[in-house]
């Protein structure tokens, strides 16, 4: 029964009264269908097809960033670049990386005066990445259109149940009843017919979450990666079981194989990973076949580099570096991420697509209140990234009532920039602490390479 409702499922909704099969569906969902007919096919390219692809997509967003993006017409000159030229590997050796500081640095600069119409309406995104430097990044409608169009094709390498029930946990939801939506909404929701979702607020306890995920009794749930170490504990220590539950997805944060063995033991169920960033999008998804990740080269072309800047082969591990394919209102061209991640060979799978095996980057531990309670340590990039002066942050909790906030600063924050942070923070933890604010020529990495935004440095006995 549910395979016979699943295949129904993959006929479009259709926008015509009287026209159910074969579907006529709406404009833009006859956009994001027609991409995915292009995915289906460029995912088998050998890689070598779909890197020229990639630099021939290049070399119309290159002209663009030289003519209308003040940073770039600097950058690009300095590296020899002259308008309506080829962009080819060896062009694309000589091409400086970007740093996250240095887009901070560079402001409004780094943003396109002059987008074409027939992008779309821009909106912003906000972020505070893997290394704790909030930024703002624009971004058009065709560019949220391959985005959106990239999400379809991760639903249709994982072959979900469209008409499942979904549980999310993430930032926005309610936290007491937990809101309830009709619809999967984007990317599936317009193109074709799912199930319901419900959502709870990801900054409220993890005892709280773990009853309201209980209640819900979900298919699957979708939460931040390390929120779901910290609900399997509660669910392991209380002896609670979610027995519909076929797949944990995770977006945000580095999961770890621990993570994945936790999840199997107490849910019975797989976790299947997300790796994106706010600034370029999905950059890579876990093959539905094989161990590894796909990355996801018809949206960015991704290099991972060793010390000395060149190519890390297979079984190698080096510094993200992203540049992405569509965005005109803020073109980012070799920009390094601050994770790390390690190179995987051909797939078994026969996709062309470049692997991944590993990521290091962001993480975060739980912030514990003076009442007991567990939280997942949420904070707001919108609200950091509107504070000048920061280049890059860690909160750290000293004490049960204490935060000790870590800044790399362009200078010492204003009484009043202070305040806004405290009170970012405050809003999220759901406690007002007290703060310290100092600062630091650098934030240093954890052993491992990750980059902790929130570090909890108190000295709590072993549970149990
Ligand atoms: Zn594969």
């Amino acid at each position: 029964m549910t395979a016979m409702r699943a295949s129904l499922a993959a006929v479009p909704l259709s926008n015509l009264e009287g026209m159910g099969w074969p579907a006529i569906p709406t404009p833009h969902s006859a956009h994001m269908l027609a991409i995915q007919q292009q995915l289906g096919q460029s995912q088998w390219w050998p890689r070598a097809q779909l890197r020229d692809w990639q630099f021939r997509q290049l070399r119309p967003l290159f002209e663009h960033a030289f003519r209308t993006v003040p940073f770039y017409a600097a950058h690009l000159a300095s590296a020899g670049y002259r308008p309506g030229q080829e962009i080819d590997e060896e062009f694309w050796r000589r091409l400086p990386l970007l740093t996250r500081l240095d887009l901070r640095k560079a402001g409004a600069a780094i943003r396109s005066t002059d987008v074409p119409r027939a992008h779309g309406k821009i909106a912003e995104t906000d972020t505070s990445g893997s290394t704790g430097t909030p930024i703002k990044v624009p971004k058009t409608e065709a560019e949220q259109l391959v985005w959106s169009s990239l999400a379809l094709r991760e639903e249709l390498w994982h072959r979900r149940d469209w008409h499942a029930k979904v549980a999310v946990i993430r930032a926005s939801g309610n936290a007491t009843t937990g809101q309830h939506m009709p619809n999967w909404g984007s990317p599936l929701a317009g193109i074709f017919a799912t199930g319901p979702v419900s959502a709870f607020e990801i900054r409220s306890d993890v005892v709280r979450q773990a009853e309201w995920l209980r209640r819900e009794d979900p298919d699957y749930l979708l939460t931040f990666g390390t929120n779901v170490v910290f609900l399997c504990e509660e669910f392991r220590a209380r002896g609670w079981r979610l027995p519909r539950l076929r797949e944990v997805r995770t977006v945000g944060e580095v999961i770890e194989p621990e993570t994945r063995r936790l999840c199997r033991e107490v849910w019975g169920a797989g976790i299947t990973d997300i790796y994106s960033c706010e600034e370029a999008g999905y950059l890579a998804f876990q093959c539905p076949e094989a161990e590894g990740y796909h990355v996801q080269m018809e949206g960015s072309l991704v290099e991972v580099l060793d010390e000395s800047g060149a190519s890390c082969a297979p079984g190698k591990t080096g510094r993200v570096v992203v540049t992405t394919l569509h965005n005109y209102a803020m073109p980012l061209l070799r920009y390094e991420l601050g994770d790390v991640a390690e190179v995987g060979g051909p797939c078994p799978c026969g996709r062309g697509l470049e692997v991944l095996t590993r990521m290091v980057g962001r993480a975060r531990d739980q912030v514990r209140l003076p009442n007991g309670e567990k939280r997942y340590a949420w904070q707001s990039p919108k609200k950091l990234a509107e504070i000048e002066p920061i280049l890059r942050y860690q909160v750290a909790q000293v004490a049960l009532d204490e935060l000790e906030v870590r800044l790399v600063a362009t200078r010492k924050l204003t009484p009043e920039e202070e305040d806004a942070f405290r009170r970012a923070v405050v809003a999220n933890l759901g406690y007002d602490f007290r703060f310290r604010f100092v600062y630091r020529r650098d934030i240093p990495r954890a052993p491992g390479g990750k980059y902790f935004v929130f570090r909890s440095e108190l000295e709590v006995p072993a549970p149990g």
